[in-house]
């Protein structure tokens, strides 16, 4: 079995409809990550996250981890969006960074409570726990590690190694390359280099460099970011997201056609769309 990488949404910032929308989709990001050892991990709660509760369902009940990379809301609004919350033997492990405005707890019980919910955590029929993200962590033969990334109000970039298959994924979603200090480049390329290449890098590729001047401080890279990025850490495969939510399927299209010319091994993310990690 290999790592598996299952795209919910990866849409940038709000989610978007229509028939314009429809080869990459128009939900914001939420990932399912199924390591070689039947591990089930959701990289963040965007509105993707509907999609994710389908897969996930078809796998059948059980343990679920859910990474935060931060608490934005097109990377959080999907937890009211998962019905699987509402069902027993469902076990949510929900792990995240401490930022400034609060941690995981913080963010997850004040959406899912009124005024904005219902229905608050603890009439939940699912087992919900909450943990902070540490440096270095372990589900099954999956192990994870994080970074700070350069983003307004603080975000994680992860890296997960499947330690069977040897697949490894760097997930990289809201960072302002152009921010870094050199002591997020070390820690970021750290990461994306050790103990190896990972197999696959997942980025925010929000803006290109020729509009990308206009919006410094709000948070997003280029595509030549994540393509150069991955051409330092000799990673091959870069799978671009945070799509912008006025590029429709024609323009994101055309994209990808520039973004392969630059690098054969890049893709932009496709809502719905399932990929393996190989080591
Ligand atoms: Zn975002
Ligand atoms: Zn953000």
């Amino acid at each position: 079995m290999s790592l598996r990488l299952f795209i919910g949404g990866m849409r940038g910032s709000r989610p978007v409809t229509g028939g314009d929308f429809e080869e990459f989709g128009g939900d914001t990001t939420a990932l399912l990550l199924v390591g070689s050892g039947g591990e089930r991990l959701v990289l963040d709660a965007g509105t993707g996250m509907h999609a994710v509760a389908g897969q996930l369902a078809e796998m059948g009940p059980g343990e679920v981890t859910v990474l935060f990379s931060h608490y934005h809301l097109d990377h959080l609004a999907g937890l009211t969006m998962n019905p699987l919350f509402y069902r027993s033997g469902w076990s949510f492990q929900l792990m995240g960074p401490t930022l400034a405005a609060g941690g995981v707890r913080d963010a997850v019980t004040r959406l899912l409570a009124p005024p904005y919910w219902p229905l608050p955590v603890e009439r939940m029929s699912a087992r919900l726990e909450f943990a902070e993200s540490a440096a270095q962590m372990q589900v099954g033969c999956l192990r994870v590690r994080s970074c700070p990334v350069p983003h307004p109000g603080g975000c994680l970039a992860y890296r997960i190694d499947d330690t069977n298959s040897g697949g490894a994924l760097v997930f990289a979603t809201d960072l302002e390359w152009s921010q870094r200090t050199e002591a997020h480049e070390a820690a970021f390329l750290a990461l994306c280099r050790e103990p190896k290449p990972a197999d696959m890098l997942a980025i925010d590729a929000h803006f290109a460099r020729e509009n990308a001047q206009a919006f410094a401080g709000w948070g997003h890279s280029t595509w030549e970011d994540g393509v150069e990025i991955a051409a330092a850490a000799g990673i091959r495969q870069v799978l671009l997201g945070h799509h912008a939510p006025e590029a429709d399927d024609r323009a994101l299209r055309a994209l990808e056609s520039q973004v392969q010319k630059r690098s054969a091994g890049s893709l932009l993310a496709r809502a719905g769309q399932w990929l393996t990690v190989d080591g």
